[in-house]
Formats: C-alpha cells, sequence, structure tokens
C-alpha cells in the first residue's frame, strides 16, 4: 500500500509514542519503584497502536477499526491520567474516568452502528480525551510550585490536554459533514497532525525528563540518608545546612549536637545489634521532636545533630532538654529492664558571620563540656559559666 502525504505524516505519532513507551518500559526497569512509567508506558503503547491502525486501515476501508480504536483511544487517555497523576502523587479516582470512556463506546457504537457519522465520532474522541486530561491536569495544579522540570510538564501536559479543544471546535466548523474521504483529505486534519506530533514530542520529553530527574533525587536521596535511622547522613547534613547558613534576614538559628553515653559498654555487653536498635530507637525519637524544616542527621557512629531554623539557643536547649528526658525514660526491649541509656548535649545559636564548621566546633565543646559534667545533660552557650549545665539528672 503507497502512503500519502496524510498518512505519512499520520505515522510520525504512533512512531513517536512507540519509542517513547519503550524508554518509559526501559526506565520502569531500572527503577521499579516508579510505578507510573508503566501506566505511561501503557498509554503511549495503545495511542500508538489506535494511531497506526488508523493510518494503515481509515475507517472508510475497514469498518471494524473504529470500535478497537476507540477501545485504545480511551484506555490510553485514561491511562495517561493516571501515571500523571500517580507520579504527582495525586489520588487517581477510576470509577470517573472509566464512565466516560464506556460513554465514549457507546456513543462511538451508535454513530458507527446506528447512525453513521465519522465527524461525530471524532466529536467523541476529542471531547472525552480532554475530558478525561483536564480533570488530570486540574488535580497536578501543586506541580506548578514544583521544581522545573515538574512546572514544565505541568504546562505542557496542559497544552496537550487542552490541545483537544480547538479540535473540537475546528471540527464543527469543518464544512466537511458526513463524507470520511473529503474529511481524512482536510488541510485542518494535516495541520491537526503536525500539532499533534509536536506536542507528543514535547509531552514525551517533558516525562522523560521528570522521569530521569526523579531517579536523580532518589539517588540522592540515598546518598544522603542514613540507612539505620532514615535520619540524614554527614553528607546531607552538610549539604543542607550549608544552604541554610547564613540564614535570610539574619534570622536566629540554632544547631543541637547529641552524642550516646557510654555506648561502646552497651555494644560490648548487648552486642551490636542491641547498638544499632539504640541507634535507631534514638533516631525515633529525634524524627518525631523535630519540625519538618529542621536537618536532623547521624552525623557518625553514636552521634547525633540537629540544625534548627528561625530558632534561638533557648528554643534550640528546650529541643534538646526534651531529647534528653524522651530518652532517658525509654524502654528498650532487648536490653535489660534495668538497663537506661542516656545521651549529652550541646547547644548553641549561630553567631553573626559564623560559618558551619566554626559552629559545630563549637557546640561540641559544649557537648563534651556535658560529657565531663557528668554526661545526661544540655551544655548550652546561655548557661551562667562554661560547665553549668543547663539541666542534668545524672
Ligand atoms: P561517651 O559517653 O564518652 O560518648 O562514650 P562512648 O562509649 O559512647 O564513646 P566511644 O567513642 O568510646 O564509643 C562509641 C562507640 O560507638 C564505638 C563504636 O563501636 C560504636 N559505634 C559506632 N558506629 C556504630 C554503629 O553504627 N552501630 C553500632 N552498634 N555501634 C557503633
Ligand atoms: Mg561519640
Ligand atoms: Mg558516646
Amino acid at each position: 500500500m503507497l502512503l500519502c502525504t496524510g498518512q505519512a505524516l499520520a505515522l510520525g505519532n504512533p512512531a513517536v509514542a512507540l519509542i517513547f513507551s519503550s524508554c518509559c518500559l526501559v526506565a520502569w526497569a531500572c527503577q521499579r519503584t516508579h510505578r507510573y512509567l508503566l501506566s505511561v508506558c501503557a498509554a503511549f503503547f495503545l495511542y500508538g497502536l489506535a494511531a497506526t491502525s488508523q493510518v494503515f486501515w481509515p475507517p472508510r476501508d475497514f469498518a471494524w477499526n473504529t470500535m478497537p480504536a476507540g477501545l485504545l483511544y480511551a484506555c490510553s487517555t485514561v491511562l495517561l491520567q493516571r501515571g500523571m497523576l500517580l507520579r504527582a502523587g495525586a489520588r487517581f479516582d477510576a470509577v470517573p474516568v472509566l464512565a466516560v470512556a464506556l460513554l465514549q463506546l457507546a456513543a462511538l457504537a451508535y454513530f458507527h452502528f446506528i447512525d453513521p457519522h465519522v465527524v461525530a465520532r471524532t466529536y467523541i474522541h476529542n471531547g472525552a480525551a480532554a475530558l478525561v486530561l483536564l480533570s488530570g491536569a486540574a488535580r497536578l495544579g501543586k506541580l506548578r510550585h514544583g521544581r522545573q522540570v515538574d512546572r514544565v510538564l505541568y504546562w505542557i501536559f496542559l497544552l496537550f490536554a487542552f490541545s483537544f479543544v480547538p479540535r473540537l471546535v475546528l471540527n464543527l466548523l469543518s464544512p466537511i459533514g458526513k463524507d470520511p474521504c473529503a474529511f481524512s483529505q482536510a488541510p485542518y486534519w494535516l495541520f491537526f497532525l503536525l500539532g499533534q506530533a509536536l506536542l507528543n514530542v514535547a509531552l514525551s520529553l517533558a516525562i522523560f525528563a521528570a522521569a530521569v530527574s526523579d531517579v536523580f533525587d532518589a539517588l540522592r536521596s540515598e546518598r544522603d540518608t542514613d540507612a539505620l535511622t532514615q535520619l540524614r547522613n554527614r553528607r546531607g547534613f552538610e549539604n543542607l545546612a550549608r544552604q541554610a547558613i547564613p540564614p535570610r534576614g539574619g534570622r536566629p538559628l540554632s544547631l543541637v549536637l547529641a552524642d550516646i553515653d557510654h555506648f561502646k559498654r552497651i555494644n560490648d555487653a548487648y552486642g551490636h545489634t542491641a547498638g544499632d536498635a539504640v541507634l535507631a530507637g534514638f533516631g525515633a525519637v529525634i524524627a518525631q521532636c523535630v519540625r519538618q524544616r529542621d536537618v536532623a542527621a547521624r552525623i557518625g557512629g553514636e552521634e547525633f545533630a540537629v540544625l534548627l531554623a528561625d530558632t534561638d539557643a533557648a528554643g534550640a536547649g528546650s529541643l534538646a532538654e526534651r531529647l534528653r528526658r524522651a530518652f532517658e525514660t525509654m524502654p528498650w526491649p532487648m536490653l535489660p529492664a534495668s538497663e537506661r541509656v542516656t545521651a549529652s548535649f550541646g547547644v548553641a545559636a549561630l553567631e553573626d558571620g559564623e560559618g558551619l564548621d566554626a559552629l559545630l566546633k563549637r557546640t561540641d565543646a559544649l557537648l563534651y563540656a556535658a560529657k565531663r559534667g557528668g554526661r545526661n545533660a544540655v551544655a548550652s552557650t546561655l548557661d551562667a559559666a562554661p560547665g553549668t549545665l543547663a539541666h542534668s539528672s545524672g
């Protein structure tokens, strides 16, 4: 079969879709936690199949093409909406979109078997796609405030979803009526194919860029996370702390350092596994007590740090005191009931012109003052004299 210009142009769309679908499959195979890639892969694959079938078997040649192609298009838009929502962590409601897809198929069947009307069928395809995709875009609004890659994806997806509306309007303006031959030759149809090809490529690239960026983010987060406590590790802490220092607008910022007391003895007496459980327990206490914007980390074997934004030394001191108490009263199922685990703390507020290293050094000195003073204590820059502890319960 020789391809006319329209057919050759029209084949570009499914070709792009099928290539992109394969890319999504490969990306999903590398990072299986990103399940949205499977939905996007299936969406582009079904679209590719439907569009290919329509190029080679246009409605006027094979009547049976309409319903299978309609089914593939409907599933494709539903899956694309699902993939986009899954990626953004937004809720996907299957019932309304499946209802739209069923109505779409019923209307297609009507305008195919009962009152054959090719243009009516294109209204139905475009109307249903616009409805499903725009309702998806409406739930993706938070992407507008995300990273650059999310913002680009949002606007391209919105444009893609919206592109089905002018297709509807132009179909309505078209004088073609029911003649399918004239319809497939119409210049505006070629114009649409070209526009659609560009939008398909743009959407594919935007989704792919977002997927690659997600993978890098996941790797970066893994690199900066301590596997035992799920807090940041030293590298993650330093990266975030250097971004937070100096604080904007001269706002206060404080550091709490904590070190578990006689931890070596716990390891020696009860084993490394029990020691690990104590570290994980201390990490969980810290995670519970800090705010989302605080940076909590395990920066050494049994040493922890919390960087507190918008907090002065008094505020940081009271957090340290809460942590100290929570820790000293914590039950440890893997240790004898009489065993108590405690920690010592150093607390300091950032001074004008001070950098992270100097702040760490100063706070560390206070932490060791707390150790020297008998442990299970908080030593702060606010203490009356060096070595006088804000609190100690021995
Ligand atoms: P101090 O009260 O002076 O801080 O005494 P300490 O025993 O807590 O301090 P020391 O520095 O002597 O010992 C720290 C111990 O922490 C030694 C090391 O084996 C242990 N440790 C470091 N990292 C880990 C870890 O990931 N898991 C476990 N179980 N132990 C660790
Ligand atoms: Mg230590
Ligand atoms: Mg210690």
